[in-house]
């Protein structure tokens, strides 16, 4: 299988920092693979999409892009691959949906920026899987929280990428828009066979919808593999330094039976007697 992402001994420092934000890890993103990044708060997941995205540079280690190295890719070049939707970004700029969308064909739109019929198809198309083309003259900045991550997402579409990198995406939605998010992403996967990698506090959705998952701790990899090898309660307390208990979902649905974790409460001490 070749993969999308290879990264092997990847190591990154901030500047001024003591320790690496991201510690001598390796990873492979395989084609076509609904790849989840997990761990606590500070454990190093968008600094690792940085480090992947090539946005930070190396102390050492390397990382390939379907097997050429990230240095031999032309910026423009791996943007008609890879497209990323931050985290937040402020969208206090009342542009409509569609001109945020059309921000998405940047990589592709010639010297003289003038947009073509492909360019068009590919808004509206992009607009359509998304949901947002009843948006599409709505300003974005009237847009509830589940709508502008989705013309976010729309925005990225619109790249036509072959690879789709996400950070946390579903962090301000209701439980409706993030099993939307998460459908979508793994319709992504399954009907345009896009590769997806999103870096996410969700535990209990990436064990539901990833086919891979990674459990970072202070910019380690703690555990990879697929859900049942790395939501392990063992696992889970170590890195989360809390007690969960990990129980089957109880479906009905394709993911019946994915492990989910659930936070106990604090063990009680024993009373003295
Ligand atoms: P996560 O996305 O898992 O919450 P981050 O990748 O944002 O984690 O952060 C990993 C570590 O790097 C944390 O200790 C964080 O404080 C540190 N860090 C993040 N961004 C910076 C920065 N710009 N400068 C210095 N340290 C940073
Ligand atoms: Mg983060």
């Amino acid at each position: 299988m070749s993969a999308v992402f290879a990264a092997r001994d990847v190591t990154f420092r901030y500047p001024g920092s003591e320790s690496p934000a991201v510690d001598v890890v390796s990873l492979e993103v395989a084609e076509g693979a609904f790849f989840a990044l997990l761990g606590p708060n500070g454990s190093g997941k968008s600094t690792l999409l940085g480090v992947l995205l090539g946005e930070h540079t190396r102390e050492s280690g390397t990382v390939a892009y379907r097997g050429r190295s990230l240095e031999s890719w032309k910026r423009r070049e791996l943007a008609r691959e890879v497209a990323f939707v931050p985290q937040s970004e402020p969208l206090a700029f009342p542009m409509s949906v569609r001109s945020l969308v059309e921000m998405g064909r940047y990589p592709h739109v010639g010297v003289l920026g003038r947009a073509g019929v492909a360019d068009e198809q590919a808004i509206e198309s992009a607009m359509e899987r998304a949901g947002v083309a009843a948006l599409a003259s709505r300003s974005v900045t009237t847009l509830s929280g589940g709508e502008r991550q989705r013309a976010r997402i729309a925005r990225a579409l619109a790249q036509e990428p072959s690879t789709l990198v996400l950070d946390e995406p579903t962090a301000a939605l209701d439980l409706r828009y993030q099993m939307e998010t998460f459908e979508l992403l793994q319709a992504l996967t399954l009907e345009r066979g896009l590769t997806v990698l999103v870096a996410t506090h969700n535990l209990n959705l990436a064990a539901r919808f990833a086919t891979e998952l990674a459990l970072l701790t202070q910019g380690v990899v703690k555990a990879d593999g697929v859900p049942s090898e790395v939501l392990r309660r063992d696992l889970l307390e170590q890195v989360y330094h809390w007690p969960v208990a990990v129980v089957p979902h109880p479906g009905p649905g394709f993911d019946a039976g994915a492990p989910q974790v659930i936070p106990l409460s604090r063990p009680t001490r024993p009373r003295p007697t």
